[in-house]
C-alpha cells in the first residue's frame, strides 16, 4: 500500500524542488505571455511620445525610423503571444517557445536603447522624456517581464546601456548624474524583478505541493474506502459491503417493485479439502472459486461478495428468477470445470459447490436477514438433497415466503 506522500527535497537554483521544476516554469511562462498586453501597448505609446519629444531637435526621419522599428518589434512581439497564447490553450508548452519570446524581448530592447541615443543631440527636456520613458518601460517589464527573468534581462539591460553609455562619454557632470541615476535605477529593478519572480514561483510551488498533498490524501483516502470494502483473500466485496449493498438495494426496489434475487454458494467438503490439500491450497482454491463467482455476476449493478469462510454471497437487484436460476446453474457449472482435484470429497472427485437461491418482492421482504434466512435454507437443502446442485425458490409471492 503506497500511501506515503514523498515531498522531493532537491531544489534548483532559485529553490524549486525539482520534481515541480516544469510546472513551475510553465506557469512562470504562462503569466508572462497573460500579461504581455501592457507592456506591448507601453512600448507603443511609449515610443511615440519620444518621438513627438524628439521631432524638433534630431533628425525627424531617422527619429519616425526609430518609433517604426519599436512598433515593428511590438507588432512582432504581439503575434508571438498569440502563438504562444494558443498553445498554452492547447497545454503543449515547451521551452524553446520560451526562449524565442525571450530574444525578441532582446530585439525590443536593443530597439529602445537605440532611441537613448537621441539623447546626444535632445534639449534638456527631450532627455527627460528619453530617460524616463527607458526608465518607464525598464520599470513596466520588472512586474510583467520579471515572471520570467531571461525575459526581463532581455529587455531591460539593452534598453538601458545606450542610453547610459552616451551620457557617460558627454562628459557632463549633470549627464553623468544622469548616468549614475540610471544605472541605480536599473540595479534597482533587477532586484525588484528578481523578488517578484522568487515570490511567484514560491507560491506556484506551494500551489503544486499543496496539489500533490491533496492529490496523495485523496489517494490513500480512496484505497482506505477500497478496503474497507474488500475482502483481502479473494478481492470479493467483505460482508460489510455486502449487507450494506442488500439493505441499500431492498430499499430502493421496495420503490421501484423490481424484484430482487440472492445467491448464496457454498463448497461442498471443504474442511476435508483442507484437511488433506492444506490451508494455503484451500486459499487458492478459493481464490479461484471467487473468480468464476465474479465473472458471472458481471452487471454493474450485481455484486458478488465474500460471506464468511467458504461461503459467498451475490445480490442481483432487477434480476427475474429464471435468469438467476440459470446464472446459479452456469456457476455451479463453472466451478466443477476447474476440475479442482478433491481425493476427500463425498461428491466428486473435483471440487464443487452447492447454491441457494432465492427472488423477492422486496415490499413484502420484512430485513435484509429475512432474505439471507431464506437464500441459506435453500443453501441447507441443496447440501442435505446430496450437494453440487442449485436449490432455487421464486419468493416474489407472499405465501412463499412465510412458508420459508
Ligand atoms: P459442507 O459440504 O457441508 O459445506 O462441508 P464443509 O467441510 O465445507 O463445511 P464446514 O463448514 O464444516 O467447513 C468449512 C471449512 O472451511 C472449515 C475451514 O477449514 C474452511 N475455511 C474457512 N475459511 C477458510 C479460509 O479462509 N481459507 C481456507 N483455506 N479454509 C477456510
Ligand atoms: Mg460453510
Ligand atoms: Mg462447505
Amino acid at each position: 500500500m503506497d500511501t506515503q506522500v514523498t515531498l522531493c527535497n532537491k531544489r534548483d537554483t532559485r529553490g524549486i524542488a525539482l520534481s515541480h521544476k516544469t510546472s513551475v516554469d510553465n506557469a512562470l511562462f504562462r503569466h508572462l505571455v497573460e500579461n504581455s498586453n501592457i507592456p506591448l501597448i507601453g512600448s507603443a505609446a511609449g515610443s511615440l511620445l519620444v518621438a513627438l519629444a524628439q521631432m524638433s531637435s534630431s533628425d525627424s526621419k531617422l527619429v519616425f525610423g526609430w518609433m517604426l522599428l519599436v512598433q515593428l518589434t511590438v507588432g512582432f512581439r504581439y503575434l508571438l503571444v498569440r502563438r504562444c497564447r494558443a498553445r498554452l490553450k492547447n497545454g503543449d508548452f515547451d521551452f524553446d517557445q520560451a526562449r524565442r519570446y525571450a530574444w525578441t524581448l532582446g530585439f525590443s530592447g536593443i530597439a529602445w536603447g537605440l532611441g537613448g541615443l537621441f539623447v546626444l543631440n535632445s534639449t534638456p527636456a527631450g532627455t527627460v522624456v528619453i530617460i524616463t520613458a527607458i526608465q518607464a518601460m525598464v520599470m513596466g517589464s520588472a512586474l510583467t517581464l520579471g515572471a520570467f527573468l531571461p525575459a526581463f534581462y532581455a529587455f531591460a539591460i539593452p534598453a538601458t546601456i545606450p542610453m547610459v553609455t552616451v551620457l557617460l562619454i558627454s562628459r557632463e557632470d549633470s549627464n553623468f548624474v544622469l548616468a549614475l541615476y540610471s544605472i541605480l535605477f536599473l540595479l534597482l529593478f533587477i532586484s525588484i524583478a528578481r523578488r517578484f519572480s522568487r515570490s511567484l514561483s514560491d507560491t506556484l510551488q506551494l500551489s503544486f505541493e499543496k496539489e500533490e498533498l491533496v492529490n496523495a490524501l485523496t489517494d490513500a483516502y480512496d484505497q482506505q474506502a477500497r478496503l474497507a470494502k474488500t475482502d483481502s483473500l479473494t478481492q470479493l466485496a467483505n460482508r460489510r459491503h455486502f449487507d450494506e449493498v442488500l439493505d441499500k438495494e431492498i430499499a430502493r426496489l421496495q420503490r421501484s417493485g423490481e424484484p430482487l434475487s440472492l445467491l448464496i454458494l457454498d463448497v461442498d467438503h471443504f474442511k476435508a479439502y483442507n484437511d488433506n490439500y492444506g490451508h494455503i491450497a484451500g486459499d487458492e482454491c478459493l481464490k479461484q472459486i471467487a473468480g468464476v463467482f465474479q465473472r458471472n455476476l458481471n452487471r454493474t449493478s450485481d455484486l458478488a461478495a465474500r460471506y464468511g469462510g467458504e461461503e459467498f454471497a451475490g445480490v442481483m437487484p432487477g434480476t427475474e428468477h429464471p435468469g438467476t436460476i440459470l446464472l446459479a446453474e452456469q456457476i455451479r457449472a463453472d466451478v466443477e470445470a476447474l476440475k479442482i482435484l478433491h481425493g476427500k470429497s463425498l461428491t466428486a472427485p473435483h471440487v464443487t459447490i452447492s447454491l441457494g437461491v432465492a427472488t423477492f418482492n422486496c415490499a413484502q421482504l420484512k430485513s435484509s436477514s429475512h432474505a439471507v434466512a431464506i437464500a441459506d435454507k435453500l443453501l441447507y437443502r441443496a447440501k442435505t438433497e446430496g450437494r453440487n446442485r442449485v436449490v432455487a425458490l421464486n419468493a416474489t409471492n407472499a405465501t412463499e415466503l412465510l412458508a420459508n
